[in-house]
């Protein structure tokens, strides 16, 4: 999901003559309905009836029964819930245990482990910026970043895509103003790694902070899953910060900032998803722990899920499709509208496997895409169904 507008009037309805306050969003659902962009919710079964390639479960892990032990176990032992933020009654051994190990896992100084992913942008953008500072954020960076920006009040320019000139030319703008640069490390509507050298060197170049979104490289990147920006040897910098969801490789819930103690430090006093929102659930702290236990134990699960999403890539764009080079494991695949995404998604269901779909609003170049996640414990006879089913079903010519 990206900057694109977001998928509400941008003024304020007309205030209604007559009539019910909400008859504005009717239009609103007509205009959805219109243009192919209905979203509906559904459940998904406990057993899986369909081949899997849509969740962001990269490892495959959220099943596994020592992760669903240690969430069992958590419950038991502290509760179902936090009880509490985490500054009051929400902390427990299993949230400093999984902080500390996630920290030495990735490489960096210390950890803040966060209800989610979005809760912990938001942390990282708002308590690291202010009224008068500078945020350079890349074009297709995601939601959570794009309204940590909005919350934080910073002057925001939004630059093109993984261009570390354009940070460097937009930082030298703004001589002495304090500043950071924010990127996704790979991003989800393509799959495509951000230039973390060159960012990092455009920061440096001008005293400006480095913020990473890992949701996608944690456990997919880097030696061992150790996360895009371990990869390219910036972990543990003292001008970098690292924010990561528990929601994918890991297969629990949950969201980090990593980074130096006293950033870290800054973020328990200073920001408000942390200080204000019940502290992460203790299974969901037990899932992740196990998770990254299960990761640093299999040091060539990271391998796999990148050589699936290699293989997936090669084959589907041999027969004919559309799709960028994956650096991790999401791989997206171009429809022609997104009335054709929708039914090419809904004719893969159909025939037994489940893909993502992503139209407008989450896309920031309007062209919708089947976005499909190469798990790393896919068989091949699985990657085979895979691509012989979105072939089988691709409004585009293949072969
Ligand atoms: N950042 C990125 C790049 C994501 O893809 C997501 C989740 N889709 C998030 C942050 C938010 O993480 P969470 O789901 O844990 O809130």
């Amino acid at each position: 999901m990206s900057q694109a507008p977001p998928d509400r009037p941008l003024a304020a309805p007309p205030a209604p003559a007559l009539g019910s306050p909400f008859d504005w969003i009717d239009a609103e659902a007509r205009r959805r309905a219109a243009a192919g962009l209905v979203r509906t919710l559904r459940p998904r079964p406990a057993v899986p009836e369909l081949l899997d390639l849509a969740s962001n479960d990269y490892l495959g892990l959220t099943h596994h029964p020592d992760i669903t032990a240690a969430a069992a176990g958590a419950a038991r032992r502290w509760g179902a819930g936090a009880t509490g933020s985490r500054l009051v009654t929400g902390t427990t051994e299993l949230h400093a245990e999984l902080e500390r190990e996630l920290a030495a896992f990735c490489g960096f100084e210390a950890a803040l482990v966060f209800s989610s992913g979005y809760a912990a942008n938001l942390a990282a953008l708002t308590a690291l910026s202010a009224r008068g500072s500078l945020i350079v954020s890349d074009a297709g960076n995601h939601a959570s970043i794009v309204d940590g920006c909005r919350l934080s009040r910073a002057e925001t320019a939004v630059v093109p895509h993984a261009d570390p000139d354009a940070v460097a030319k937009t930082l030298g703008a703004h001589p002495g103003r304090q500043a950071l640069a924010v990127s996704d490390s790979v991003f989800s509507v393509d799959g495509d790694a951000a230039p973390l050298t060159g960012l990092a060197a455009a920061c440096r170049a001008h005293g400006a902070a480095l913020v990473v979104d890992d949701a996608h490289g944690l456990g997919v990147l880097g030696e061992g899953g150790r996360g895009a920006l371990h990869a390219a040897g910036l972990a543990g910098d003292p001008d970098v910060v690292a924010t990561l969801t528990l929601s994918k490789s890991l297969g629990s819930q949950g969201g980090a900032v990593l980074g130096p103690a006293r950033v870290i430090e800054h973020l328990v006093n200073a920001a408000r998803t942390f200080i204000f929102d019940t502290g992460l659930a203790p299974a969901a702290a037990g899932a992740a722990l196990a998770g990254l236990r299960l990761l640093r134990g299999e040091p060539g699960l990271a391998g796999r899920a990148r050589a699936v999403a290699a293989t997936l890539h090669a084959r589907l764009t041999a027969a004919g499709l559309t799709a960028v080079r994956p650096d991790a494991a999401v791989v997206s695949v171009r429809a022609p509208s997104p009335e054709q995404a929708v039914k090419w998604a809904a004719d893969c269901r159909a025939e037994g496997l489940a893909v993502g779909c992503f139209r407008p609003p989450s896309v920031p170049d309007g062209i919708s895409r089947l976005r499909l996640t190469a798990r790393a414990d896919l068989t091949e006879s699985q990657v085979d169904q895979a691509v012989a089913t979105i072939l089988r079903t691709s409004p585009v010519a293949v072969s």
